[in-house]
C-alpha cells in the first residue's frame, strides 16, 4: 500500500494533524473563500425626481458660468467654470441635478478621466414617465459608486482637469434622452435625438410634483460594443453600423426600453415590470474584461 493510501484509510486518530487532511481540504477550503459574482441588477428602483438643479453652485450655479454651451455634432454637453477662472474651481463639488441612480462610475481616462453617469425618472408634461442620463465628466474626485442611489443636490465627486490635467478646471456635464450610450459616444447620432441642451431641460424642469412613487430604474443598458474586437490583435471582427447598434442587456431591461423606443423624447416607463432575477452575464469577471479592452482601445473624443 502506497503511504498517501495508507494515511486515508488509517484510524481517525492525529488525522487532522495529518499532511494528507490538509491536500484533501484545500481545494473545498479554497472554493469557500472564492467571493460568489455578483449578478448584476436589471433594474433599481428610485424616486421619481421631483425637479433638476444646476450641478454646481448647487442649486442655482452661483459663482459659475457657461464657458462652452451644447451644439449637436460639436460639444454634446456645457462646460461649466468658476467665476474666479482658471483653476480655481478645482476640487469645488460638483451635485447631482435630481434623484437618481448612479449607472457609471469609473475613470474612463482618454479625453474624459473620471465619470459619473447618473439615470433619472421623472415625469414630462405630458404625463409620461421618462428616462434621462446626466453626464459628470473630468471628476478630480468621484465619491458615488455604480447603482448608488442619489439624491438632487448630493454630492456626486469635485470638478477636476481630466486625465494628465489635460484641461482647465471644469464641469463636462450631459443630459440624454438614450439610455445606451455610456462612453461610446461616436455609436449614436450626436443630436438632439439622443441629447438634451443641459441648461434648457434644467430649467424646464426645475421643479416637478412629488409623487413618493418609486420607479424601476434600468441599469446596465449602455452598448457595449468592445465585445467584437480580438485584444492584442486589433482585428476587427464585427463593428455594426449605427443604425444597428443596440445595447447588448438582459432582457426584462431590453424589453423596458424596447416599450420605448422610436419616440426620439427620451424613454417612458409608465408600466414598470416588477424586478425579474438578474442575469448574470454581467458578472464581475466580465466587467474586469471589459476594463481592460477598454483601455485598450480608448476613445479619443475630446470633451
Ligand atoms: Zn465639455
Amino acid at each position: 500500500m502506497s503511504p498517501i493510501l495508507r494515511q486515508l484509510f488509517a484510524p481517525a486518530t492525529g488525522f487532522f494533524r495529518r499532511p494528507f487532511f490538509l491536500w484533501v481540504a484545500l481545494p473545498f477550503v479554497a472554493a469557500l473563500s472564492v467571493p460568489v459574482a455578483k449578478a448584476a441588477p436589471n433594474s433599481i428602483p428610485c424616486d421619481l425626481a421631483d425637479g433638476f438643479d444646476y450641478p454646481v453652485g448647487r442649486p442655482d450655479a452661483v459663482g459659475y458660468y457657461k464657458a462652452r454651451g451644447f451644439w449637436p455634432n460639436g460639444h454634446l454637453g456645457e462646460d461649466w467654470n468658476g467665476r474666479g477662472g482658471g483653476n480655481t474651481d478645482l476640487g469645488d463639488p460638483v451635485t447631482c441635478a435630481g434623484d437618481g441612480v448612479v449607472v457609471y462610475s469609473d475613470d474612463f481616462k482618454a479625453g474624459w478621466g473620471n465619470v459619473i453617469i447618473v439615470r433619472h425618472a421623472y415625469r414630462e408634461r405630458n404625463g409620461r414617465i421618462y428616462f434621462i442620463d446626466t453626464l459628470y465628466g473630468h471628476l478630480d474626485k468621484r465619491m458615488a459608486k455604480l447603482y448608488d442611489r442619489v439624491k438632487r443636490g448630493e454630492q456626486l465627486g469635485t470638478i477636476g482637469r481630466g486625465p494628465h490635467n489635460m484641461y482647465y478646471a471644469h464641469l463636462h456635464f450631459e443630459v440624454r434622452k438614450n439610455l445606451s450610450i455610456g462612453m461610446k459616444r461616436s455609436n449614436y447620432a450626436q443630436d438632439y435625438s439622443n441629447y438634451h441642451s443641459p441648461t434648457h431641460f434644467i430649467d424646464a424642469n426645475r421643479r416637478l410634483r412629488k409623487e413618493f412613487r418609486r420607479i424601476d430604474i434600468p441599469v446596465n443598458t449602455f452598448y457595449k460594443d468592445s465585445y467584437s474586437y480580438v485584444t492584442g490583435t486589433r482585428i476587427e471582427i464585427s463593428r455594426p453600423t449605427v443604425a444597428e447598434a443596440k445595447p447588448q442587456v438582459p432582457e426584462p431591461v431590453a424589453k423596458i426600453m424596447s416599450r420605448n423606443d422610436g419616440t426620439g423624447g427620451g424613454r417612458e416607463a409608465d408600466q414598470p415590470k416588477p424586478q425579474e432575477e438578474s442575469n448574470s452575464d454581467q458578472g464581475e469577471g466580465a466587467r474586469g474584461l471589459w476594463k481592460v479592452i477598454k483601455s485598450i482601445f480608448s476613445s479619443d473624443e475630446k470633451n
